[in-house]
């Protein structure tokens, strides 16, 4: 059975996306393959909004967010906390064998700048970690505000997630002064899994540089040397960025502002029907992401079978709530490819499945 995916990621891909991935395969030092490689950098560089090189990592994200770590961690790392993701990035950390410390939040609530700066001024800390969309929760941190403290502390890495609204929303790098911006294919970006997107600065290369123990595979520097021959440090997953190539020039042609407002006008319109159904949002309302909606289940429906008529009868699966979550909320994705149609058809498939949705049992 097919059935189209409104949880936020992996989320629904493209024919056309699909078919770009079916093309003969290149070797990897080949010319061809630095030709494709050159071609997709400054279609990177713009929507990263960076003048710094693009890197492509044949890995899911989480390969990037630990590899950040090993990289340019040498005191202390500070994790935000406010999700799923978030948290377990002071894990991951951990288990890098880094000093790190813990901000945390509740979950829903956004990464306070002020509370940021205070621990920031201990001293303590040369790198931070930040997921600017917890997906896990569907909120969405105050960006620009958190980079506004960063940058009263030079000596400070920041390394920002940005997997499920990377090209929802101008996320400008340079402007904004972040060191690792990341994102993975499978979410914002609508391709399948298995590709991560990163920039890093100079600032950030040269931290690595110094660092004893970053390993091979996530190393930066081999990213950095690579880059200047238009290459991967090993062989990449060439399908992927292939639909890459065929993702960037569907977003040429649709232009950066009409996505922004398409992401907006979207995400809007599916809140609109949590509202209208008796549905509260799960995160702070100001705080609520533009590439998701996490509503609290405040009716106390059985979600599985909500799913499962969504399934059976319309073809389509949305999210029952992330670990601790599960059953408390729901997620619907807005990311990607869909319009005003395909939302449309969402929303009706939600009001006829709701009618058959009975209140969770005790
Ligand atoms: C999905 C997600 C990840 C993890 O991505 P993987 O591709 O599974 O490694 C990390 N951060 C955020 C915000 C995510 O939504």
């Amino acid at each position: 059975m097919t059935y189209k995916l409104f949880i936020p990621g992996p989320i629904a891909v493209s024919e056309k996306t699909l078919r770009a991935m079916a093309q003969p395969m290149i070797g990897h030092r080949s010319t061809d393959f630095v030709a494709l490689y050159r071609a997709l950098q400054p279609e990177l560089q713009a929507l990263f909004y960076t003048q710094d090189p693009v890197y492509l990592s044949t890995s899911s994200a989480w390969g990037v967010m630990e590899g950040a770590i090993r990289n340019v961690v040498r005191k202390k790392v500070l994790n935000c906390m406010n999700g799923a993701f978030s948290d377990k990035w002071f894990d991951v950390a951990q288990r890098c064998g880094k000093q790190a410390g813990a901000l945390k939040f509740d979950w829903g609530q956004p990464v306070d700048p002020a509370a940021l700066r205070r621990e920031l001024a201990t001293g303590a800390y040369d790198a931070v970690t930040l997921i600017h969309n917890e997906t896990s929760t569907g909120t969405m941190s105050d960006l620009p505000a958190i980079m506004a403290v960063l940058r009263e502390f030079p000596d400070v890495i920041s390394i920002v997630d940005t997997v499920s609204s990377f090209s929802v929303l101008p996320i400008k790098k340079d402007e904004l002064g972040i060191d690792i911006l990341l994102t993975g294919s499978q979410k914002a970006l609508a391709l399948p899994p298995g590709l991560a997107i990163f920039s890093v600065s100079k600032r950030a290369l040269d931290r690595a540089a110094q660092a004893a123990d970053r390993g091979y595979y996530f190393d930066l520097v081999e990213f950095q040397k690579n880059h200047e021959n238009g290459m991967t440090p090993s062989t990449p997953v060439i399908p992927l960025i292939y639909a890459l190539q065929s993702k960037l020039a569907d977003i040429k042609a649709e232009g950066l502002e009409a996505r922004y407002a398409r992401h907006r006008r979207l995400n809007a319109t599916v809140r609109a029907w949590g509202y209208a159904n008796g549905f509260k949002l799960f995160p702070a309302e100001a705080y609520g992401s533009l590439a998701l909606n996490c509503f609290a289940n405040t009716r106390n429906l059985d979600l599985g079978v909500l799913n499962k008529v969504l399934k059976a009868k319309h073809g389509l699966v949305i999210d029952g709530g992330y670990g601790k979550l599960k059953g408390k909320t729901f997620r619907i994705s807005n990311m990607g490819d869909e319009t005003d149609g395909t939302i449309a058809e969402l929303i009706a498939a939600l009001d006829s499945a709701l009618k058959e949705t009975p209140v969770a049992s005790a």
